[in-house]
C-alpha cells in the first residue's frame, strides 16, 4: 500500500482486501444493482444468513401507479409514478418523492433500499422508502403539477400515512408539494394528518431546519472529518456538483465557515473561480436566469471538468452514478462528501479509496434531512413545536453521534466509511429483522 500521510491515517482504512472486482467484475451503473452491491459488502462482513440477506437486498413492497393528469390545454397526459418500500422492521417507511424524466423503477428502488440503510445509520426509527413520478417538472405549470401530485397522492393512499409510509422531498419536490400530498391525504380520511408527511410549510407543521437540514448535516460531517485529517474548514476550497436546494444551501454554510467556494454547477454547466464565489450571489443569479452559467466573475466550466478539479472538498449533489471509472483517477479533491444519493459506482469507490481520498457516504453524509424529517414528525405526533436552535442542536447530535459510530465500525472491521457506514446500518436493520422474527 502507498505510504500514507500520518495525517490522513485515521479514515484511511489499513489492508482492505478489494470486495467489489469479487463481487461485480464490470463496473455497474444500473443504481438498483448498485445498492446491492453495496449492500453485499456488508452483510460478508456481517456474516449474514443467505436467507437474512435475501429479504434485505430486495423491496417488501413495489407500487407502479398511472397518474392521468389535465394539463392546461385541456390534454390528458398519463404519467407513471411509483412508490417502493424497502424495509420497515425498524418502523414506517420513510424518503422523499422525485418528479424527473429519467425515474426509472429501478432507481426508486434503490433510493429506498439507501433510505433504509441512511435512517439506520443515524438511529432514527424509521425504515427506508422512496417514490418518483416520470415527468419533466421544469416543463409544467403549477396547476398542472398540483393535479398530478394530488392524483399520485391518491394512487398512493392505501400505503402511506404517519405510521405506515412517510414521504417528504426529494429532486423537483419542495415543500408547497408536501402540502399538497397532506391535504389529499386529510380530504380523504376524514381528519387532520401532519405526520403523513415532512418538509411541509412551517404555516401546516412543518420544522424550522428542515430547508437547510440536509446541507447542515453534511457540513457537520464535514467538519468532523476535516478534524481528523487536520484540513483547517477556513479557507478551504470547495467544489459543488449541483445548485439545486441542497447544493445551494452547502455553498452557503461552506461560505459561512470561510471555506471557498471554488466552482458551483447546474444541468447546463458550471463556473469556476479559485479566488472564490459569493454564494448569495449565485443564487440570486440562479433565480433570476435559471441556472449559475453566465454568472459575472466566475469562468465557465463544464460539470465533468468540476468533478476532476484541484480542490480540498468535492461535494456532489446532484444525481447519481457521476463518479464512475471513467473519472475516478482523475478526481483531485482530498475528501468527498456526496451531498447526492449513489454519486459514485462501487468501482470508482475502490478506485478513490485505493488514491487515499476520503469518501464520505450518502447515507451518513446526506441523512441530515431525514433526521430531521423525523424531528418534524415527532412534532407532529406529539402537538410539539421546537424552534430552529432546538431542532439543529439535536441534529448535530444525532450526525456526530452517527460519525463517530461510523468510525468505530471502520476502525473493528478495518474498512472505509463507507463499509463502516453500511455494516453499522445493515446490522441494525437485520437484528431488527431477527427480533421481531418471520411472519407468520
Ligand atoms: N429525499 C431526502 C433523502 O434522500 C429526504 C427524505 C426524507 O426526509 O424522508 O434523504
Amino acid at each position: 500500500m502507498a505510504t500514507v500521510p500520518k495525517s490522513t491515517a485515521p479514515l484511511r482504512p489499513a489492508g482492505v482486501a478489494p470486495l467489489v472486482p469479487r463481487i461485480a467484475p464490470r463496473e455497474e451503473l444500473n443504481p438498483f444493482r448498485i445498492a446491492q452491491i453495496q449492500f453485499d459488502m456488508a452483510a460478508e462482513f456481517l456474516k449474514l444468513d443467505p436467507s437474512l440477506r435475501q429479504i434485505l437486498r430486495t423491496p417488501k413492497r413495489v407500487l407502479e401507479v398511472s397518474v392521468p393528469t389535465k394539463m392546461d390545454n385541456g390534454q390528458v397526459k398519463v404519467l407513471t409514478g411509483y412508490r417502493v418500500q424497502h424495509n420497515v422492521a425498524r418502523g414506517p417507511g420513510k424518503g422523499g418523492i422525485r418528479y424527473h424524466p429519467n425515474v426509472t423503477l429501478d432507481e426508486v428502488k434503490a433510493m429506498a433500499a439507501w433510505m433504509t440503510w441512511k435512517t439506520a445509520a443515524v438511529n432514527v426509527p424509521f425504515g427506508g422508502a422512496k417514490g418518483g413520478v416520470i415527468c419533466d417538472p421544469k416543463r409544467m405549470s403549477k396547476s398542472e403539477l398540483e393535479r398530478m401530485t394530488r392524483r399520485y397522492a391518491s394512487e398512493i393512499l392505501p400505503i402511506i400515512g404517519p405510521d405506515q409510509d412517510i414521504p417528504a422531498p426529494d429532486m423537483y419536490t419542495d415543500a408547497q408539494t408536501m402540502a399538497w400530498i397532506m391535504d389529499t391525504y386529510a380530504m380523504t380520511v376524514g381528519h387532520a394528518a401532519p405526520g403523513v408527511v415532512t418538509g411541509k410549510p412551517l404555516s401546516v407543521g412543518g420544522s424550522a431546519g428542515r430547508t437547510d437540514a440536509t446541507a447542515r448535516g453534511l457540513l457537520c460531517v464535514v467538519e468532523e472529518a476535516c478534524k481528523l485529517k487536520k484540513i483547517p474548514l477556513r479557507g478551504a476550497s470547495v467544489a459543488i456538483q449541483g445548485f439545486g436546494n441542497v447544493g445551494s444551501a452547502a455553498a452557503r454554510l461552506f461560505a459561512e465557515k470561510k471555506a471557498r467556494i471554488v466552482a458551483i454547477s447546474d444541468t447546463r454547466g458550471g463556473v469556476a473561480n479559485p479566488r472564490g464565489i459569493d454564494p448569495i450571489k449565485a443564487i440570486r443569479y440562479k433565480e433570476r436566469s435559471g441556472t449559475v452559467v453566465g454568472m459575472p466573475g466566475a469562468s465557465r466550466i463544464s460539470n465533468d471538468d468540476l468533478l476532476t478539479m484541484k480542490c480540498d472538498i468535492l461535494v456532489p449533489a446532484a444525481l447519481e452514478g457521476v463518479l464512475t471509472l471513467h473519472n475516478a483517477d482523475q478526481v483531485k479533491a482530498r475528501i468527498v462528501a456526496e451531498a447526492a444519493n449513489g454519486p459514485t459506482t462501487p468501482h470508482a469507490d475502490e478506485v478513490l479509496v485505493r488514491r487515499g481520498i476520503t469518501i464520505l457516504p450518502d447515507i451518513l453524509t446526506n441523512a441530515g434531512g431525514v433526521t430531521v424529517s423525523y424531528f418534524e414528525w415527532v412534532q407532529n405526533q406529539q402537538g410539539l413545536i421546537w424552534d430552529a436552535e432546538e431542532v439543529d442542536a439535536r441534529l448535530q447530535k444525532t450526525m456526530t453521534r452517527a460519525f463517530h459510530e461510523m468510525l468505530e465500525t471502520m476502525r473493528k472491521h478495518h474498512v472505509p466509511p463507507r463499509a463502516g457506514a453500511m455494516i453499522l446500518a445493515v446490522g441494525r436493520v437485520a437484528e431488527a429483522t431477527l427480533v421481531r422474527g418471520l411472519f407468520p
